[in-house]
């Protein structure tokens, strides 16, 4: 269902899991095994190890991960994840990310800075992700929903752009990528007309290398190439938030 390993909050999420190489090692490593000095965790949970940086990156229906892998070994000390609603599909970026650790480990070491979660980004967002955590947001050749009564399922609309400003940092950016020129329209449309946000210009773009590796390494991306398609890249900053009056 839905709820399988989502977080009631973001302080729940054992991020050690996904990221252990940044895990966190308690001061003191010697066991505690004295049943009057060892404190039960509440509710039975298993205690959770904290990790040295926070997630900054997220490619939300990230599929097989083909950006998530390109953008991992350019940014090594960021953290990268990729949310993505099929377990099976989700499984695959998890074991090739372990895969690409164990080829790197001794030499590089990259990859251990990648990592994807199996979850619905339309509801579970804030869970995962505190106010303001967010440096880039990917939303990369998206489900069209063409028809008029599907729209509401499009990762794209006036409530989810909310939640995109609440987990991205002033100024952070929204990359989308499409090769429907409706959808294309509508997120143009949408992320404008949003308070939050507004565009990038395309000089900025220019200079930006993650324009180019979504352009070039979502699997999307390369499928719309060989089909000699066009792709629509748009990209949106979030804006300070005006001060009360
Ligand atoms: N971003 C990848 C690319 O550009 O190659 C995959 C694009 S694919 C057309 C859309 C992906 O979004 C699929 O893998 C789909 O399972 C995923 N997806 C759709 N709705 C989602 C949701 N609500 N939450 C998370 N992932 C979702």
């Amino acid at each position: 269902s839905d709820h399988d390993l989502i977080p009631s909050s973001p302080a729940a999420m054992d991020w050690s899991q996904h990221y252990p190489a940044f895990a966190i090692t308690p001061p003191s490593s010697t066991p505690n095994n004295d049943p009057k000095t060892t404190t039960p965790e509440p509710n039975n949970q298993a205690p959770i190890t904290q990790i040295s940086k926070s997630v900054e990156v997220a490619d939300i229906g990230c599929g097989f991960g083909g950006l998530l892998f390109a953008l991992a070994p350019k940014m090594p000390s960021t953290l990268i994840l990729g949310l993505e609603i099929r377990t099976s599909v989700t499984e695959f970026v998890q074991e090739k990310a372990k895969a690409l650790r164990l080829q790197h480990a001794s030499s590089d070491g990259l990859y251990q800075n990648v990592s994807c979660i199996r979850a619905n980004s339309m509801k579970f967002l804030p869970n995962f992700f505190v106010k303001g955590q967010l440096r880039k947001i990917f939303l990369c050749f998206p489900d069209p929903h063409f028809k008029a009564r599907k729209h509401k399922a499009r990762i794209v609309s006036g409530t989810l752009n909310s939640e995109y400003a609440f987990v991205l940092a002033a100024g952070g950016k929204v990359y989308t990528i499409t090769d429907v020129e409706d959808l294309h329209l509508w997120i143009v449309e949408h992320f404008e007309g949003h308070a939050s946000f507004e565009r990038v210009g395309e000089e900025e773009l220019e200079g930006d290398e993650c324009v180019e590796t979504m352009r070039r390494e979502t699997e999307e991306g390369k499928k719309v190439e060989r089909n000699g398609g066009r792709k629509y890249v748009v990209v949106f900053r979030r804006l300070e938030d005006p001060p009360w009056p």
